[in-house]
């Protein structure tokens, strides 16, 4: 945990873009989009690399070019996907005025996301995004905001568009108006 992706060009054996390497200098599955889960080159691979791109070379075979079946483990998209359907849903349903009990219980969860997080590096600029802007579980709304900003400060590093914050509840709880 807590490290910064180390892009293909920076390895020590060249990796295909969109490559990411984990801590332990292992290309890294959940870092990385299905689509770039392609094999590395195994001339002058650590050990350590030559299993990671054999194990990612299996999966790569089954695949489709850019679907990611159903039996493989999650990537980052589907986990991001995934995490932002939760945290997103979980705000949408936190009380307007929650218990000191309940904004300590959300606290935990939020802090525990830069330590837990799978995808080391989304990990890693979570806790930093969290040191300049700490989670604000005074109530649903202030909540809502909050995680709508997180993740547009990802959208926004990730080059996708910004999603418009005063229609969190309209995605997340209400749904379109008919
Ligand atoms: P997602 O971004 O997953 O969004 C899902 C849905 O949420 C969208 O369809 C839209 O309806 C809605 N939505 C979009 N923006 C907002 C918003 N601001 N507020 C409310 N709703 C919104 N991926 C990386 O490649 N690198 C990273 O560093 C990285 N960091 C991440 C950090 C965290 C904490 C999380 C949870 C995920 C991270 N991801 C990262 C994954 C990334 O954010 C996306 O989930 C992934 O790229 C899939 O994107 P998507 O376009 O399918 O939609």
């Amino acid at each position: 945990m807590g490290t910064q992706p180390i892009p293909a060009s920076n390895a020590k054996t060249p990796l295909p873009p969109g490559m990411v390497l984990g801590p332990d200098g292992k290309p890294c599955k959940i870092c990385t989009a299905f689509r770039n889960w392609k094999p590395a080159a195994s001339k002058g691979s650590t050990p350590a690399q030559a299993a990671g791109a054999a194990s990612i070379a299996a999966l790569a075979a089954q695949r489709d070019k850019h679907t990611r079946p159903e039996y493989c483990p999650p990537d980052v998209e589907q986990l991001g996907r995934a995490t932002w359907t939760f945290l997103h849903t979980t705000a949408a349903y936190y009380p307007d005025k929650p218990t000191v009990y309940q904004r300590a219980q959300m606290l935990s969860l939020l802090r525990a996301l830069p330590t837990l997080y799978p995808c080391s590096h989304c990990a890693t600029h979570l806790g930093q995004e969290m040191k300049t802007s700490p989670p604000d579980v005074s109530g649903r709304v202030a909540l809502s905001r909050w995680l709508c900003q997180q993740h547009n400060l990802v959208n926004e590093r990730l080059g996708k568009d910004q999603f418009d914050c005063a229609k969190t509840d309209e995605r997340w709880k209400d749904g379109p108006s008919d």
